[in-house]
């Protein structure tokens, strides 16, 4: 079989080591992968949002599955136009537009929690021209105030602020286009007090499969300290996530988003990611990747 890996990132290496192992594999190829991918396959240098060209090459070198990694071209919808082109000839693992909206839109897919009652942080959401009643609510908030911009931001949308007033001119600066449209609209919600983690799973729309827990941590220093980053490591297992946590996780948090899914008419196929907080035991979603 053919395969295609699409993405440039460490998740699209890791993916393509496991996928090199399968004895269904002819030839893997990434598009566009990066210096580590190519000790796997063949890197082939289009842009991953450029679909014609993709599907170009998908049809060239004969692909018969397609894994899709990064959330740009899964929000931009590239699985509805694979699934045009080529009908359902590909075997495709990745959300079509409608599913990958959990990621695209924070604002979203916290309507999508509440409706179907998944636990998360209590929230408000506020357009531009709504900024003089955005800052009335931050006002009746309590420290640390959680910004969040609603769209794609690469992971940079959420400002966590200790004063009012430094909240209140990031909220101004969110509106004011700090991450162009996608702080058009921005989400203010309530600090949740915890420890994080993540959860994975991967489903085709109706039955899923809970991948092991990990954990990674982000800030420069030992002991929490420094600044963000894009990861410094991780460890898996999470050894904090014991049975019976991931037993509320399951029932509190992965059913009901599938069943709610369903609900909308999104025949989600893919992996989901739960960015989860444990407060004293109980799990919150922080946010939802594709
Ligand atoms: P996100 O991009 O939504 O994952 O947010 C980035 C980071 O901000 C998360 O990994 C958390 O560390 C933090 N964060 C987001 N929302 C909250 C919240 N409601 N309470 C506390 N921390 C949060």
């Amino acid at each position: 079989m053919n395969i295609l890996i699409l993405g440039s990132g460490g998740r699209e290496n890791a993916l393509g080591l496991k996928i090199k192992e399968s004895p269904k594999l002819s030839n893997l190829y990434f598009i566009p992968g990066n210096g580590g991918t190519r000790l796997l396959g063949e890197n082939i240098d289009i842009e991953a949002n450029d679909f014609i060209s993709i599907s170009r090459k998908i049809e060239e070198l004969n692909i018969e599955l397609i894994v899709l990694g990064p959330e740009t071209p899964l929000v931009g919808g590239i699985v509805d136009f694979l699934h045009q082109k080529f009908g359902n000839s590909k075997k495709i693992i990745g959300p079509k537009k409608n599913g990958a909206m959990l990621e695209g839109s924070k604002a979203y897919a916290k309507k999508f929690m509440q409706k179907y009652n998944i636990p998360t942080a209590q929230y408000q959401v506020f357009d531009s021209d709504d900024q003089t009643k955005a800052i009335s609510f931050l006002k009746t908030l309590k420290p640390p105030y959680v910004l969040k911009a609603d769209g794609l931001a690469s992971g940079k949308g959420v400002v966590i602020l200790n004063e009012l007033e430094s909240a209140i001119t990031e909220l101004k600066d969110f509106f004011a286009g700090k991450f162009g449209l996608a702080s058009n609209k921005v989400v203010i919600e309530e600090y949740l007090e915890g420890i994080e983690l993540s959860v994975f799973i991967a489903t085709d729309g109706t039955q899923y499969k809970i991948l092991p827990t990990s954990k990674d941590y982000k800030r420069l220093e030992d002991n929490d300290q420094g600044p963000n980053t894009g990861g410094m490591g991780a460890v898996s297992p999470v050894p904090f996530a014991t049975k019976e946590f991931m037993i509320k996780v399951e029932e509190k948090i992965i059913k009901p988003t599938i069943e709610g899914l369903i609900s909308e008419g999104i025949k989600y196929k893919g992996f989901l990611y739960f960015g989860l907080m444990n407060v004293k035991g109980e799990p919150f979603v922080i946010e939802y990747n594709c």
